[in-house]
């Protein structure tokens, strides 16, 4: 039985990793969970899952969530504080890292430091800190385990294959609902249209992040640090069906693939199971069905996001703290119509722009500078974009 924690268990991965354990009651006990601000539903979850621990980072929201979870012996505690802290909770084995943005840097910090087991959905974690936490990885001695179905992929076909025979990453993107826009098309895009993801069904900001291209971007820094690869080796072709989840090519020239239908209940479960597998949590592939799969090049001219995100990967030092804070504002901003959906990147650029390159130091370091970015880029939003 493995004790785990999920942090942001109310979102879209964390929904999905409640369904794992729903299947597999057996193997997997649910410890603690967290929520951002949905605080009935993290009740709902309370009382099917009966964890130790219920933690809501709103703390406007505990004493409803106190009164929901009455009468139980669910502890039940408020704030940013809180959320990091119930990664301590006891038992604990492996913490699921599903809050999405910088905000869960932190959390996984002291998971790591706690010794616990990371099955990393937070993919803003390592592009903000990557250096950091792969240092903290390694000091801890703890398994890092991606869900980021790409990573997933990559990580199941390197098992059994021996080190230094990687010659190349190919990550595989869907190219979003947008891939076959033209420049004037993507100026008039409205929010709905970016919300509706073509194979994934995911939370809001990743499936902008998907739109625009930057989650390919965050996900070639993410698997640089995952794969301790250089970037000059990480590959990205549009596979628009989404049936390939990543490739890798050995030293020998052989290319091997993961293969599945696009549903994050498989990585979900990977990541817990490793290096086991369980039965499956999705229907089975059917490759008549699926028909034919096709790849294309991805536009790094219509879809800036990407290009900037690269440029930020290799620059390193803070940059990428710089793009992911930017970005985090430009999403907002478009989601609140208080931009259009070409100005996300425009606002990355100015944003990357007025910052002068660092090395990356301390935790703390990365945490001023991604206020800093912030701060910056919402004032560029209050005085023009462009
Ligand atoms: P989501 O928006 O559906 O859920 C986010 C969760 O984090 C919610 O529980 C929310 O309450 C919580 N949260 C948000 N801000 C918080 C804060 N400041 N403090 C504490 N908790 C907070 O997002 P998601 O789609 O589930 O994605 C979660 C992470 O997983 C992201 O980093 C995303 O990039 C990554 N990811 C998601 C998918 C997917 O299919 N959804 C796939 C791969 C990777
Ligand atoms: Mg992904």
């Amino acid at each position: 039985m493995k004790n785990i924690a999920i942090l942001g268990a109310t979102g879209s991965i964390g929904s999905s990793t409640l369904e794992v354990v729903r299947n597999n009651p057996d193997k997997l006990r649910v410890r603690a969970i967290t929520g951002g601000k949905k605080w009935q539903q993290l009740a709902k979850q309370a009382l099917e899952f009966k964890p130790d621990l219920a933690v809501i980072a709103d703390k406007s929201a505990y004493d409803l969530l106190k009164t929901a979870l009455a009468g139980t012996s669910i502890k039940v505690e408020a704030g940013a504080d809180a959320v990091i802290a119930a990664v301590e909770a006891e038992p604990l084995d492996a913490v699921v890292a599903a809050i999405v943005g910088a905000a869960g840097l932190l959390p996984v910090m002291a998971a790591i430091e706690k010794g616990r087991q990371i099955c990393l959905a937070n993919k803003e974690t390592l592009v903000v800190g990557g250096s950091l936490v792969m240092q903290a990885i390694k000091k801890a001695d703890v398994d890092l385990l991606p869900v980021d179905s790409e990573h997933s992929a990559i990580f199941q076909c390197l098992q059994g294959s021996p080190e230094k025979s990687l010659n190349k990453i190919i990550i595989t993107a869907s190219g979003g609902p947008f891939r076959t826009f033209s420049r004037e098309q993507l100026l008039a895009v409205t929010p709905e249209q970016a919300l509706k993801h073509p194979n994934w069904d995911m939370g809001g900001k990743i499936t902008i992040d998907s739109a625009t291209l930057m989650n390919k971007g965050l996900e070639i820094i993410e698997a640089h640090w995952l794969f301790n690869t250089d970037y000059d080796n990480i590959e990205v072709v549009v596979h628009p069906q989404s049936i390939i989840h990543s490739l890798v090519e050995f030293s020998d020239g052989s290319v091997i693939a993961q293969l599945g239908w696009p549903d994050m209940r498989l990585p979900i479960q990977y990541a817990l199971s490793w290096p086991q597998r369980w039965s499956p949590p999705v229907p089975a592939l059917d490759l008549v069905r699926v028909g034919s799969m096709t790849f294309e090049a991805p536009d790094l001219n219509r879809f800036a996001c990407l290009a900037y995100a690269i440029e930020a990967g290799r620059a390193g030092g803070i940059m990428p703290c710089v793009l992911n804070a930017a970005n985090e504002v430009a999403v907002a901003a478009f989601l609140k119509r208080k931009i259009g959906f070409t100005e996300i990147p425009a606002l990355i650029r100015r944003t990357m722009d007025s910052f002068t390159n660092q090395p990356a130091k301390t935790i703390g370091q990365l945490l001023e500078v991604d206020t800093q970015a912030r701060e910056k880029a919402a004032a560029m939003l209050t005085n023009g974009v462009n």
